[in-house]
């Protein structure tokens, strides 16, 4: 997974990875034959993937900023980029921005309130490994409705970040940088903060479902109990008459105990059938590698010395702190809980 990534074009190459392009293609099978002469390379796409990217031929450069293919929004790429990412963890692909910063503890200061004292601070710029989720989302009652939904998770941190700004920069930074690589952590510890980070951010919607399901729940309710209503009346009428028979009184409590029942029945059906499930499937996870700059640092804070690792992102142009290990919130200001030794949100701490 982490050997023979693509090398990245300098900083004066306005094109995009036709490296990671090549592999891509060579991976799937096409036949790349070189025109030396024009310095440019065709490529045959074998059928499976020349379905997926609606053409079964393309033709590249390898030269530095020769080539309009890589350029920003260039359909085949866009299409490249879905196929990879839907043959699940084996899609991978890099950002380009600029990392101009120096990352310092004013940084951390004035983008997080840590509880505490803040020693040893050391700034190594990286390329951190993200995973983009991409989740399949069912919304279950009488109908069903259904979404797809990507989520960023930063794993080191284990917390989800918005994606549209990563998304945009895909085709469109060049590379300044040659950065070592962290290494993917494993897929198991994303996915629990990538269903929790969907379905959190899934909430307006299941929210705006739950309540059309509620409106329809209990107008449904209201014909039921309008149609019992009358035929309920009816029978108390009759057993009100005076000089009723025992006999005939009987049946007819035995009646309006089943109309009641019936009722409590067709309700009960009602609320089944609009009570609203959300299933959630992961679909394929693809690996974004960002460029980023990782602080660590010891925070001190009564009497433990607990060392924290953060991260400063170019493209939110923040210090991004991990998720609490106790409610999973978001915070800036978090301290070392002295018990577990680990950084917690300033809220499960009491402060
Ligand atoms: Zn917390």
């Amino acid at each position: 997974m982490t050997n023979a990534l693509p090398k990245f074009p300098d900083e004066n190459d306005t094109e995009l990875p036709s490296a990671w392009f090549e592999d891509f293609l060579k991976e799937s099978g096409a036949l790349l034959e070189e025109q030396p002469r024009e310095s440019r390379v065709d490529a045959l796409i074998p059928t499976p993937l020349a379905q997926q990217m609606e053409t079964d031929f393309v033709s590249f450069s390898r030269a530095p900023g020769a080539d309009a293919l890589f350029a920003s929004g260039s359909i085949v790429w866009e299409r490249a980029l879905d196929v990879a990412l839907a043959q699940g963890t084996r899609a991978r692909w890099h950002l380009w921005r600029p990392i101009k910063k120096t990352f310092t503890v004013n940084d951390v200061e004035r983008d997080t309130s840590l509880v505490g004292r803040v020693k040893d601070f050391k700034a190594k710029q990286v390329y951190t490994p993200l995973a983009l989720c991409h989740f399949h989302l069912c919304y279950i009652s009488d109908d069903k409705r259904e979404e797809t939904l990507h989520v960023m998770i930063h794993p080191a941190l284990d917390r989800g970040l918005p994606a549209d700004p990563y998304r945009a920069a895909v085709v469109s930074q060049t590379n300044e940088l040659d950065l070592p690589e962290e290494t993917v952590p494993p897929a198991a510890g994303v996915y629990a903060t990538a269903v929790r980070t969907a379905l959190m951010e899934a909430e307006p919607r299941r929210e705006f479902h739950r309540a059309r399901e509620n409106r329809r729940c209990e107008r449904e309710s209201a014909r039921v109990r309008g149609f019992f209503v009358g035929a309920e009346q009816d029978l108390a009428k009759r057993l009100a008459r005076p000089g009723l028979l025992e006999e005939k009184k009987q049946a007819l409590t035995n009646k309006i105990r089943a109309l009641q029942l019936e009722k409590t029945k067709k309700l009960t059906d009602v609320r089944e059938k609009h009570r609203l499930t959300v299933q959630i499937q992961l679909v394929n996870v693809g690996v974004v590698y960002t460029p980023q700059i990782r602080g660590d640092l010891i925070l001190e804070s009564r009497g433990v010395s607990l060392p924290v690792t953060l991260y400063w992102d170019p493209f939110f142009n923040q210090v991004l702190l991990p998720s609490c290990p106790q409610c999973h919130g978001l915070s800036t200001r978090m301290g070392a809980c002295p018990k577990q030794r680990r950084l917690v949100c300033a809220e499960d701490l009491n402060l």
